[in-house]
């Protein structure tokens, strides 16, 4: 799936450019004009990197990262005009991934945008809240929800419950999981999946009455809508 990118930027012509670069090197791309439609669209969700520009109208760009790292860890490259230590410093301390200064050769956005891409752990776009039923895994924040409630996991129980939900519907072996969770080089017994397999179903299906979580014996694990 082509990685989603936003463009906070107010000079129109600029923003025009970087989009048809962006779009020609296979990037979905949206636009946004000043920093309070920037920050409305990118906390929204489903964006894998944020260009910002600094100077903006409305909400400047430093703003809008340090509210936008109130809720979300997506990566951020400051675009200022000013090639000016001061605005580099405040962006990477308010939490910008990275920073270029216009005029920018778009050869170098582009590979600062592939490379905080990658240290964000890949291509894949995994913004959006993961569910079922009233359950909604959100895997930017870290957060699992039933009903709006929050659910305290352990990060074993949240990367199981994880795998699950991303196969939600098929039913995976315990070997599978064990892999996905524990890694290839875990030393141990398969009934480690059935431990938190248990304690899942303890904060989830018996603390707020549902059954999501199925056994299939013989064969391993599913999550099911009810
Ligand atoms: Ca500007």
């Amino acid at each position: 799936m082509a990685e989603r990118i936003l463009l906070v930027e107010d000079e129109e012509k600029l923003a025009r450019m970087v989009e048809m670069e962006l779009r020609y090197e296979g990037y979905q791309v949206e636009k946004a004009p000043d920093g309070r439609s920037g920050l409305d669209l990118v906390l929204g969700g489903g964006f894998d990197l944020v260009l910002l520009d600094i100077m903006l109208p409305q909400l400047s760009g430093m703003e809008v990262l340090r509210r936008l790292r109130r809720e979300s860890q997506v990566p951020v490259i400051m675009l200022t005009a000013r090639d000016s230590v001061v605005d580099k410093v405040a962006g990477l301390d308010s939490g910008a991934d990275d920073y270029i200064t216009k005029p920018f050769a778009i050869e170098e956005l582009l590979a600062r945008i592939r490379a905080a891409l990658r240290s964000k752990g890949g291509s894949v776009s995994q913004e959006l809240p993961l569910s079922a039923g009233p359950l909604v895994l959100d895997v930017e924040r870290h957060q699992v929800t039933v009903r709006g409630r929050n659910v305290e996991l352990t990060k074993k129980e949240f990367d199981l419950l994880r795998c699950l939900l991303e196969n939600k519907g098929r039913v995976l072996s315990r070997e599978v999981l064990l892999d996905a969770v524990w890694g290839f080089d875990f030393v141990g017994e398969t009934n480690s999946v059935d431990v938190y397999i248990r304690f899942l179903r303890s904060k989830l299906d018996d603390a707020f009455g549902l059954k999501l979580i199925h056994t299939v014996r013989g064969v391993g694990y599913v999550i099911k809508e009810e």
